[in-house]
């Protein structure tokens, strides 16, 4: 993975990219990868990242991130396909400022109201449901 200097390489999104840490698959290619968040803040949020050391949204290239957005839409429609959904949250911080708790550029993509989320990185979800959830949303990706 190429990157800047200040990256952190022990962030957990790093490690899940590295193989170190596990995680519910639903997506990869060459440059992005999709997955569960372990602390939804509804059922099938989801995660994309780019294969790309970046921690904010200022330090990606725009190739890059067009590739990750492409990404980030296939993930939307599958999420509405699988999960029977029509509205679905995109969201995605810049920095600790901001509320960024993970410092590897990330996009959630959270099926429900705004106005219904829980907690930010607040609590763990069900393992179980969310490996369901993963296996449903991935079977059309
Ligand atoms: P941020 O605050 O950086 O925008 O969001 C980080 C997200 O990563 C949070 O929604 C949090 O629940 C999720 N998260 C934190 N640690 C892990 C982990 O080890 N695995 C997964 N899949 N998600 C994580």
């Amino acid at each position: 993975m190429s990157q800047n200097n200040s990256y952190d390489n022990n962030n957990v999104f790093a490690k899940i990219l590295r193989g170190e840490l596990p995680c519910f698959k639903i997506y990869e290619d060459d440059y992005s990868l999709a997955f569960m968040d372990i602390m939804p803040q509804a059922k099938g949020h989801a995660l994309v990242i780019p294969k790309f050391a970046a921690e904010t949204l200022l330090e990606i290239p725009a190739d890059m991130l067009a590739h990750t957005m492409t990404t980030v839409q296939k993930v939307m429609s599958a999420q509405k396909t699988t999960l029977g959904v029509e509205g679905v949250v995109l969201m995605q911080l810049n920095g600790k400022d901001a509320g960024q708790t993970v410092p590897h550029l990330h996009f959630h993509l959270i099926p429900e109201h705004l106005a219904n989320l829980k907690g930010h990185s607040a609590e763990k979800g069900d393992m179980e449901q969310i490996k369901a959830l993963a296996e449903q949303i991935s079977q059309v990706l």
